[in-house]
């Protein structure tokens, strides 16, 4: 092999062997055929010389563990065996050699053919060799198979742009909420104010059956609005865009502000709810607003899914370092097949068109981020028939 093979990759051909000199006690570079020594130790690169116009003089151990030829099959043939037809017909390979003797050296990735007909990815560099009056004699080629770490890289730019995409989407979708949620909220607050200027008697008195109507109006509108307020809620949580403010927050102060408003549907409901003193008092570490927010959805629910006549039970409690609140009633309880599914967004058990309860199917969805946000969890435990008690635990504060 010429001496100057190769030696674009290798650096400066001196150097080179002064290094190999001194590692072999100086007695390796006045060794006879070194370099192809050097080459058919390669096992990782291609190392092959190709004549002027481009047919095979030489193959190495690289270049048949990586291509499949022996050197008996290639010698002699034209190096596009390697190529893609496609690029063959565009005269790629003539079109290589031509860079690399006008200006000495190519370099390209791309696709390579194996004499299996397999493809792999391949870093190749083709380096003009020329005799010592500057004369071309051929070029050396130095191919290397770079399809796993293409591959690794497609897979981070894909797995990049899937995060980027989710992101994106998610993104709109919380805008998309927020957009439609304020634009519904509007007209569906001013539907309220006119509710009211009927049922105040402003604009005359009403019959019973008005005032039946008129009732039936605010309840609508009510419920659409606690629809929304959820919808606008969950693609907030969803979205991770709730900043919790985490301090130490007394349980008992939680429930003494949740019970006013779960009083009416309690009483509606004649469900009996009892809550604990005062003096045992658990402290946790949590966003106050959004505890209560939680603390109202469970409570509620255990009112809703009960029977007339139920009860329901909110305690705290300190347990291996965790603040704990639970409620539990004694409603019709959760299948144990549906205890996680509670937890999905939307999922509603029996409900069917004719059910009566109304809702979102959000309100646990919503729960558990939150409470996860807080650094905490919301579980379930249930017994069919005899009613469930979902425990709340939180970060125990001083
Ligand atoms: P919603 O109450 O708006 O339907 P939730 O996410 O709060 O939505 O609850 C999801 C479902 O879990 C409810 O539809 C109900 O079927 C079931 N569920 C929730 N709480 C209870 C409970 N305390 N007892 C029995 N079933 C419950």
């Amino acid at each position: 092999m010429n001496d100057r093979a190769g030696s674009d990759a290798e650096g400066p051909r001196d150097e080179g062997r002064f290094a190999v000199a001194r590692e072999a006690g100086g007695t390796l570079h006045e060794t006879p055929g070194i370099h192809r020594l050097l080459v058919e130790s390669v096992r990782d690169y291609a190392i092959f010389v190709l004549d002027r116009t481009g047919h095979i003089l030489t193959w190495n151990p690289g270049a048949q563990r990586l291509k499949g030829y022996t050197a008996d099959e290639v010698i002699g043939r034209h190096f596009s065996i390697f190529y893609p037809r496609d690029a063959v017909e565009r005269g790629h390979p003539v079109h290589e050699l031509e860079i690399a003797e006008a200006e000495g050296r190519y370099e390209e990735e791309g696709w390579r053919i194996r004499k299996d007909g397999t493809r792999f990815w391949a870093n190749v560099i083709i380096t003009a060799l020329r005799d010592d009056d500057g004369e071309l004699i051929g070029y050396a080629k130095i191919t290397r198979d770079l399809t796993d770490r293409r591959a690794a890289h497609v897979t981070a730019i894909a797995d990049a742009r899937k995060v980027a995409e989710a992101e994106a989407a998610s993104r709109s979708k919380s805008e998309f909420l927020a957009a439609m949620s304020h634009e519904l909220r509007t007209p569906l607050s001013s539907i309220g104010a006119y509710i009211d200027i009927l049922a105040y008697g402003i604009q005359g008195p009403l019959n019973e059956a008005q005032r039946d109507a008129v009732e039936r109006i605010r309840r609508g509108q009510q419920h659409l609005l606690a629809l929304i307020n959820d919808l606008l809620n969950f693609g907030m949580v969803d979205a991770g865009r709730i900043s919790y403010h985490i301090a130490p927050v007394h349980l008992c102060e939680v429930i003494e502000s949740v019970m006013p408003l779960i009083e009416p549907l309690a009483h509606g409901r004649r469900i009996a709810v009892d809550w604990q003193a005062r003096d045992a008092d658990v402290v946790a570490l949590a966003d106050r607003t959004r505890l209560e927010q939680v603390l109202l959805n469970l409570v509620s629910n255990a009112i809703k899914y009960n029977e007339p006549g139920g009860s329901v039970a909110v305690r705290h409690v300190l347990r291996d370092g965790r603040a704990i609140m639970e409620v539990s009633d004694t409603g019709a309880g959760i299948p144990a097949e549906d205890t996680e599914a509670i937890f999905e967004p939307f999922t509603q058990l029996g409900r069917s068109l004719t059910s009566p309860h109304e809702g979102t199917g959000l309100g646990l969805a919503i729960s558990r981020d939150l409470a996860r946000g807080m650094n905490g969890d919301l579980t379930v435990r249930s017994a069919v028939g005899e009613g469930s008690t979902f425990t709340l635990t939180l970060p125990a504060g001083e």
